[in-house]
């Protein structure tokens, strides 16, 4: 009898965690390597939310909470959805998890019977399809390319729908691509999900706050509140108060969903860690202004890395509205072979040779199911990402 589960055998490894590990490995032996791997803020969270850390430390508040949080964190987030979403939910309708990805997984565990099938607009976080088959459903991919700026249309979603159909994920900005919708193009996918009653939606927030040139976030319940009912609106405190080792990730929805979230948490991992909960509840509540900033170095920063590879012969690199990635197609560099002799015959071979050969580490494409592509996170400093860009465009000159 074989030790180790069918279920495990049904998904693999994180690629971007790989990625990033082989980039620190290689730079612990020495090697000049580049990281635009890891999908995390380079700045250091801010300095009042730590304090309120060491405040709930100092104050013992050290101890097991209520599963799926306490009410102090639960009420800011709802004055949070209140604020800065239009939408109401009470402290009954709101689950804290260890990370967006718990609150993600707890979600999918708790709804999904075998045969249910999700809707996940590729590219995809790569972790959205494995955590379905995790939880025992069917991901149903929906390849939306360059030429949609990467971005599902209704007509595409329309078509993807089935009787099986129980959750449509839903990512804006995206990781991998950066794309925001509309509101607009978010009303146009939710009049079609108000046709389809049987599907409900999980809206990943994650960037809501990284977004640039003025560019209005929204989200499908404040879109169509005709949605309330079965949007569950998922968000949380990694990404933009760069507070990703802190693991504390919300949701909020109707509270049948919320109450088995919490079943499944209670018998896995109980209430996120109580020093992390106190420091979210200062991160919601507290100052923002330090989101400009870091905005306006993410901005600049998009800019200086689309112009640089829009640059590199064979590349092509879409502007996207917000997150701290960029997603460049890389079809002109097919066929060619490197410098170093690799011949580039997909996005893999291209990110592996640019890897080897010049210490420059992104992800490639298909991890994300849309290729030839690759993802670089420009969550680094300016002199890196020119650096980096630059050891790029020599690469792709240096096809032939
Ligand atoms: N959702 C998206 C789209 C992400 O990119 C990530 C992290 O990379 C998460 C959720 C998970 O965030 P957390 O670190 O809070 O688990």
């Amino acid at each position: 009898m074989p030790f180790l589960s069918d279920t495990l055998s049904r998904i693999k490894p994180s690629a971007t965690i790989a990625v990033t590990n082989m980039a620190a490995e290689m730079k612990a032996a020495g090697k000049d390597v580049i990281g635009l791997g890891a999908g995390e803020p380079d700045f250091d969270t801010p300095q009042h939310i730590k304090d309120a850390a060491k405040a709930a430390i100092d104050g013992g508040k050290t101890k097991y909470t209520a599963v799926d949080g306490i009410p102090e964190l639960k009420k800011a987030i709802c004055a949070k959805f209140a604020r800065e979403n239009g939408l109401t939910y009470a402290p009954n309708q709101v689950s804290v998890g260890t990370g967006g990805k718990q609150i993600l997984y707890n979600a999918l565990v708790c709804t999904l019977n075998p045969g249910d099938e999700v809707i996940i607009p590729a590219p995809y976080w790569v972790s959205y399809p494995d955590m379905v088959l995790l939880a025992g459903g069917t991901p149903v991919t929906v390849p939306c390319g360059i030429e949609s700026h990467f971005k599902l249309t209704p007509e595409k979603l329309d078509a993807a729908i089935t009787p099986n159909t129980k959750w449509l994920i839903f990512n804006s900005p995206s990781n991998p691509t950066g794309a925001g919708y509309t509101r607009t193009e978010l009303k146009a996918l939710t009049d079609v999900l108000m046709k389809h009653p049987h599907v409900w939606i999980m809206s990943d927030d994650m960037y809501e706050h990284l977004v640039f040139d003025d560019f209005e976030f929204v989200t499908p319940a404040q879109v169509e509140p005709g949605l309330y009912d079965r949007t569950l609106t998922c968000n949380g405190v990694s990404k933009a108060y760069a507070m990703t080792g802190w693991r504390i990730g919300y949701a909020a929805g109707p509270v049948a969903l919320i109450k088995a979230m919490a079943t499944i948490q209670s018998q896995s991992t109980s209430n996120p860690n109580t020093i992390a909960q106190w420091a979210a509840v200062e991160a919601l509540n507290g100052p923002q202004d330090f989101l400009v900033e870091f905005r306006a170095a993410f901005q600049r920063r998009r800019n200086l890395v689309v112009e640089m590879l829009n640059a590199a012969p064979g590349i092509t690199c879409p502007k996207p509205e917000g997150a701290f990635y960029v997603y460049p197609d890389i079809s002109g560099c097919l066929g060619k072979t490197s410098g170093g002799g690799t011949a580039i015959t997909d996005d893999e071979s291209f990110a592996k040779a640019l890897l080897e050969e010049t210490g420059v580490a992104v992800v490639f494409g298909s991890a994300f199911g849309i290729s030839p592509n690759f993802r670089v996170s420009y969550a680094t400093s300016d002199a890196a990402l020119t650096e980096a860009c630059t050891r790029i465009q020599t690469f792709c000159r240096s096809l032939t």
